[in-house]
């Protein structure tokens, strides 16, 4: 389940500690990277530092010449957060983030980075390789504080979220120190209320004319939350520096995939090397398609029969690979789509297909599944049941293809023969 897993550490991380059931996220969210979500905010009025984002570390001189600053900081782009504590598998090499003074030091800091795996608490202990650092001009916080916008399921709307206790350590301020954070539900028909930004800003102990610029950012972020379809806007550290200036130092913003039709630009930003190829393969065919860790590789039409494989393949004792719901509408590419992405897995050992043909017809699937099986080369044991509209001229299909293919006459039957195969 690896991708919903790496979706939801963020808001396992952020909102899991205040008690929003994180389990209840059906939805997938986009991520996007640290140096994308600031070029979002910069429009948005949010301050943040000037940045500029590299993929090789001899473009730093250059970027740091650019920024023209006293002191940079130099950071790791992945999609998860902990950077700054993380570790770099290949060398040992400590952090995600660091400050330095030179071009030079930036390039060799750059290189420590790029190409390498980075762990951090929110990644796999594989990490995640770094392709982009991004190199910005240091601010110096006197304050880092805390502050999010979630869609948030209990609340049925947007619910702001502050703690002047922000920075590296938030979860466990949440676990130490609930009474430290602070949340102001939104009504997302009226917005925000001057009385609810104010509130949270003296929380987070800012003081005089501070109190109306806190505000004034956290309505842009607002704006931001609201116009972008995001699901979670965090900014930790939400920092006040010593020259008495505030910065978003940080961001992390997912948003509802299913706004994708009106948020074109934003899904443009997508970073396909972070998510499991296998998903972006199917995403491509408009397949609804989810990699888990099993190796009996699943594909089923609709999404309730989906669930009912994959619950009696562990009743049988199998562990499924993935989950696919090929659809009601597939053509036949889809199907061949669908069967190379489960061939070409390396995990599945075996597969099953499982299709009640009704608007999708049982020759279709078989025609798919032969042509597919004629590109790749199958090797594995495959198991098919079919039932329902053409159901015969299926199985003709399928016998005359000359293929080794294991037929079951029902879910449970396929299911066991699907896990004996693997003995
Ligand atoms: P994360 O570890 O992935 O959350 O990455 P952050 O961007 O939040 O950085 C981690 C920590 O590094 C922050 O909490 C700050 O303490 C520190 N940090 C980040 N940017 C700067 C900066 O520009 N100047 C200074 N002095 N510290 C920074
Ligand atoms: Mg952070």
């Amino acid at each position: 389940m690896s991708h919903f897993i790496r979706t939801r550490i963020p808001i396992t991380q952020t909102i899991g500690f205040l008690k929003f059931n994180s389990a209840n996220y059906q939805v997938r969210h986009l991520n996007l990277h640290e140096y994308q979500s600031k070029g979002l905010m910069d429009k948005y009025g949010v301050n943040t530092q000037k940045w500029r984002v590299i993929s090789q570390s001899q473009e730093a001189i250059k970027a740091v010449k650019e920024l023209n600053a006293k002191e940079l900081v130099v950071k790791a782009q992945v999609h998860a957060g902990g950077r700054g504590k993380g570790t770099f598998i290949e060398t040992g090499f400590k952090g995600g983030v660091h400050l330095c003074k030179t071009g030079e030091e930036a390039e060799r800091l750059s290189k420590e980075m790029l190409n390498k795996h980075l762990v951090t608490k929110q990644t796999t202990k594989e990490g995640t390789k770094v392709n982009h650092v991004m190199i910005a001009e240091s601010v110096d916080p006197k304050r880092e504080l805390y502050f999010a916008i979630v869609m948030d399921r209990k609340y049925g709307g947007p619910v702001m979220i502050a703690s002047p206790k922000g920075g590296v350590d938030i979860e466990q301020v949440a676990e130490e120190t609930p009474d430290l954070i602070f949340k102001e539900p939104i009504d997302i028909f009226k917005g925000i209320k001057p009385e609810q930004t104010k509130r949270l800003a003296e929380k987070l102990g800012f003081t005089g004319a501070k109190v109306k610029e806190a505000q004034d950012q956290m309505a842009s972020l607002y704006d931001l939350f609201v116009k972008s379809d995001a699901t979670q806007v965090e900014i930790n550290p939400f920092a006040e520096t010593t020259d008495n200036k505030i910065y978003a130092m940080d961001a992390k913003i997912n948003f509802d995939d299913n706004a994708y039709f009106r948020q074109k630009e934003i899904f443009a930003m997508r970073d396909f090397g972070e998510e499991d190829p296998r998903e972006v393969e199917a995403s491509k065919f408009g397949l609804n398609y989810i990699g888990l860790d099993g190796n009996i590789g699943c594909m089923v039409n609709g999404a309730g029969l989906a669930m009912a494989t994959m619950d009696i393949i562990k009743l049988k004792g199998g562990i499924p690979a993935n989950f696919l719901d090929v659809g009601g509408g597939a053509n036949e590419t889809a199907v061949t789509e669908a069967f190379k992405i489960l061939t070409k897995d390396p995990r599945v050992k075996c597969i099953l297909v499982n299709i009640f043909g009704g608007i999708m017809k049982c020759d279709i699937i078989a025609s798919g599944i032969v042509a597919a099986c004629k590109q790749v080369g199958l090797k594995i044991p495959l198991v098919v049941r079919l039932e329902g509209t053409n159901v015969q001229l299926g199985k003709k299909i399928l016998q005359d293809s000359g293929l080794n293919i294991v037929t079951a006459n029902d879910l449970d039957d396929a299911a066991e023969k699907s896990v004996k195969s693997l003995k």
